[in-house]
């Protein structure tokens, strides 16, 4: 029985597809939760109530719900289900406020989720899909391929899963989607979930407080400047020529930096929001002074900022980082060229939480504080 009326299924209906499939409440919207239970019957408020326990109470359950109806809550444990991750490792660098977690999804699939403590910040670096399809070389996450996209719900749960295990002592209020995945190759979810986290009635972080990174999704990079969305943009750059970005990431093939920039400017235009171009320093690779001046070139008209990341050694990739004496005069370079510069200072390496070494040893045996 198809209570909820799915327009993008019956418009097209597939044989094989459940209408009656439960529906995940933590992906949904306030306006979608608000349909959905003016189409049980129920009061509009209902739906802020819900809200308010899956959200901001992380309920799991609907037995939880006290304040709804008796029989409400027995119809929506028949037609609705509540996504929740289970925490399969965590483990604690002992170098720095950082911890990693291993999470389950339903269907056995897990993803990493690193919280990284900061003076007066906590950050979440979350992801977007089990694996990713692009295959950058100096990137363990693409090592193995995409399996599939998360939900909305699976990437919103990461915040409410790692809150509830640090407690109210360490509030996550940084959230960044550079974990695994690329996150506009899952667009819908990824939106909504930003969209989720962002919301008071969600889980209140200020959109600045959000970044989404994206290896260079041209077409979806101008869809996300319409959106009206404050968040914070990463555009992962990591080479100033066509050559040696699309030798290191075989997207640059499929969109090349002319169409790139040419995006990112429109993105700057529209929105009157700076984007942040992250550059992974390679040895003998991009960390020429030759390449710091091709990247001043490339960006001098745009209003952006640079983020040097040294490289985070992942083992069977044959890269290298270089020395601090080099990392520090490629810096100079685009300081001097007149482009705000930051040095990413990396925290977690003990326990394989730096960027693009997610999931690559999961199996292993770590210095692994065992899921509580
Ligand atoms: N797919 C998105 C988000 C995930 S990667 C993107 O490409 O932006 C998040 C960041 O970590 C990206 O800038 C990525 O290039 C970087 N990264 C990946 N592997 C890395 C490594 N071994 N060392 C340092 N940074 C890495």
């Amino acid at each position: 029985m198809a209570i909820v009326s799915q327009p993008q299924t019956a418009a097209r209906p597939e044989p094989r597809v459940r209408q009656d499939e439960p529906r995940d409440l933590k992906g949904m919207l306030l306006s979608g939760l608000e349909q959905f239970v003016l189409d049980l019957g129920e009061p509009r408020f209902r739906a802020a109530q819900i809200a308010s326990w899956v959200f901001e109470k992380g309920a799991a359950s609907f037995e939880e719900m006290t304040n709804l109806p008796k029989l409400l809550r027995a119809r929506l444990h028949d037609i609705a289900r509540i996504t929740t991750l289970r925490v399969v490792q965590q483990s604690h660098s002992r170098h720095s406020p950082t911890s990693k977690y291993l999470l389950g999804l339903d269907d056995g699939q897990t993803v990493e989720t690193v919280l990284i403590g900061g003076v007066q910040r906590n950050t979440l670096c979350i992801s977007t899909q089990v694996g990713c399809a692009l295959a950058c070389r100096f990137c363990a996450s693409g090592l193995a391929g995409l399996s599939r996209n998360m939900t909305a719900g699976e990437i919103v749960d990461q915040v409410i899963q790692v809150q509830r295990r640090v407690g109210d002592d360490r509030t996550i209020n940084n959230v960044v989607l550079m974990g695994m995945g690329e996150p506009l190759a899952n667009y819908d979810a990824v939106l909504r979930a930003v969209r989720i986290i962002n919301a008071p009635w969600g889980l209140g972080i200020g959109a600045r407080k959000i970044t989404i990174s994206t290896s260079g999704l041209v077409p979806n990079i101008l869809r996300l400047a319409t959106e009206g969305l404050q968040v914070e943009l990463s555009v992962s750059l990591h080479a100033a020529d066509d050559d040696t970005r699309s030798f290191l990431m075989p997207i640059n093939r499929r969109y090349p930096l002319r169409s790139l920039l040419d995006a990112c400017t429109r993105y700057v235009e529209t929105t009157n929001r700076l984007i942040t171009f992250e550059y992974i320093l390679l040895k003998d690779v991009n960390d020429g002074l030759d390449d710091a001046g091709r990247l001043i070139a490339l960006l001098r008209d745009l209003l952006c900022k640079v983020n040097l990341i040294p490289y985070n050694p992942v083992d069977g990739l044959p890269f290298e980082t270089p020395d601090e004496g080099r990392q520090a005069a490629f810096l100079r370079v685009l300081q001097a060229g007149r482009i705000t510069t930051t040095i990413r200072r990396e925290r977690g390496r003990d326990i394989d939480a730096a960027c693009g070494q997610l999931r690559l040893k999961e199996s292993g045996q770590r210095s692994v504080v065992g899921g509580r």
